[in-house]
């Protein structure tokens, strides 16, 4: 599937000819403690790992969840000298996960990295991912969702779209737009997240190009979505209505099948469901959206919501997020989500 651009970076690492490849694929350069970064060797996605974006000295880098905490890529790259991807969005794009992998295993046994690992408590959460070249979401695929909403259940998936500017963070925070709407609500989601370039490809070979699953919440704001003659993506895609995190579990992983899903107003359950319920299973949709568009490493898809949002609510019972509220969603083995509304 990837092999076009695998064969391209190989024969660009051969023939040194990496700067032009460097500048869109590998990140070129070092990083600030003149270690290499990854550049060529063996291409592919990570697997076995649980990652993050964490924030540290102004910038967003890429973490590792390990049993001796967060593993500070770019500090342990600095300190054993290997190559290693400086942000998750660039493990992703440039498929440097066997490179990663490597990291990890030299930093979890070199005594002199010990100080790249970091408390997770202490961590400052940045988005997990900052440039997918896109954002694809699936809506109403949970059959008790589209009743509740009086929907037909889609025969086809319903798409559209989110853009960058909406991607938000653990521990973040959604400032409503109260300007141009009033009716906010939740969608808890299982996220997918690409790892290799997957066009038209079947549903047997779909989830091979996965590379993991978060948490994500597709937050809404219902008043634009179907009012105004019906704009999904003037409700949907407003700045910072695509909180996704805390972490990317690789793909090898999760079956993402057979995944309980939740979500908490304020403490109190709205929100719960099992990916089994999902219409269109994860392989279905990773194969259906990529017959219209070239799914590439670093996509991200949102997967739709179950029952149990407030417009789903008897009108009399409806009651709107407002600011102050915190939303917790959580997908089994994929961690727990938490934002504020300001
Ligand atoms: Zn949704």
């Amino acid at each position: 599937m990837a092999t076009d651009r695998r064969d391209f970076l190989k024969t660009a690492g051969a023939v040194g000819s990496i700067a032009a490849a460097g500048a869109a694929f590998a990140g070129g350069g070092s990083t600030a403690h003149g270690a290499p970064t990854a550049r060529s060797g063996p291409k592919g996605m990570a697997r076995g790992l649980t990652l993050l974006t964490l924030k540290k000295g102004g910038e967003f880098r890429l973490g590792v969840k390990t049993e001796h905490g967060v593993l500070d890529v770019k500090e342990a790259a600095g300190i054993l000298r290997l190559p290693a991807p400086a942000t998750l969005d660039d493990l992703l794009q440039n498929e440097d996960g066997p490179a990663l992998q490597a990291l990890v295993e030299a930093a979890l046994s070199a005594k002199s990295a010990k100080t790249a690992f970091v408390k997770e408590d202490a961590v400052e959460y940045g988005p997990l991912v900052s440039r997918p070249e896109k954002i694809v979401c699936v809506g109403l695929n949970y059959r008790k969702h589209a009743e509740e909403t009086h929907s037909p259940v889609p025969q086809w998936p319903v798409l559209f779209n989110k853009f960058n500017g909406a991607l938000n963070r653990h521990n973040g925070t959604v400032k409503l737009p109260t300007d141009v709407a009033t009716q906010f609500d939740y969608e808890v989601e299982l996220v997918i997240v690409i790892g290799a370039h997957a066009r038209s490809v079947s549903e047997a070979d779909a989830l091979s190009c996965v590379a993991g699953y978060a948490t994500g919440n597709d937050f809404t704001a219902r008043d634009l979505q179907s009012g105004r003659g019906g704009q999904w993506m003037v409700g949907k895609a407003i700045d910072q209505f695509a909180p996704i995190g805390p972490y990317l579990v690789t793909a090898d992983q999760v079956d993402p099948d057979r995944l309980q899903i939740e979500c908490r107003v304020n403490g109190e359950t709205r929100q719960s469901s099992n990916t089994s319920d999902l219409i269109f299973s994860t392989r279905q949709m990773v194969s259906y959206i990529s017959r219209f568009f070239a799914l590439k490493p670093g996509d991200v898809i949102f997967t739709g919501t179950p029952a149990g949002v407030i417009v789903g609510m008897p009108k009399e019972k409806q009651v709107w997020l407002k600011a102050g509220d915190k939303i917790a969603c959580s997908v089994e083995k994929l961690g727990e989500l938490r934002f504020e509304l300001v």
